[in-house]
């Protein structure tokens, strides 16, 4: 059964966004037959220990169930990486910012995908990019 807002998480009713099923697959660290095949979502709520969803709200995947800590769940902690590919911390990435308000870490992580040597969707809990999330990061300055 799906619900009339699937992607509504159950525990926080934060809107989240839908994510691959392999995603899920690489970061949870406990087993696999947890994994129904239906559709999940991400919860990106800070205060939400929810990480994945299923769109029927039965299944749900909470920080304690990854390998991985998890940015948004943690959005202040100086040693949670951002970058999952090329391993930059928020705390890596906010010393980075010069006088002028650059990281050469966006110039890291643009190079990486030139090269195809990133693996956003398997290693980023979010199942996508970063570099969004580092832009911002480098856009909010070194507040730290
Ligand atoms: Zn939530």
């Amino acid at each position: 059964m799906v619900r009339k807002s699937p992607n509504i998480c159950p525990q926080c009713g934060t809107p989240g966004h839908s994510v691959d099923n392999a995603t899920i697959k690489c970061l949870i660290s406990t087993s696999l037959h947890r994994v129904e095949n239906v559709k999940h979502y991400f919860c990106p709520d800070a205060g939400c220990s929810v990480v994945y969803f299923a769109e029927d709200g039965s299944h749900l995947f909470l920080t304690e169930d990854l390998r991985e800590r998890v940015y948004q769940k943690e959005p202040n902690s100086d040693d949670v990486l951002v970058c999952y590919c090329f391993l930059h911390t928020l705390g890596g990435i906010r010393s980075s910012i010069t006088d002028d308000g650059q990281s050469s870490i966006i110039d890291d992580i643009k190079y990486g995908i030139q090269q195809g040597h990133c693996a956003c969707d398997w290693r980023n809990p979010e199942g996508k990019c970063c570099l969004g999330n580092v832009v911002s990061i480098v856009k909010a300055g070194n507040v730290s």
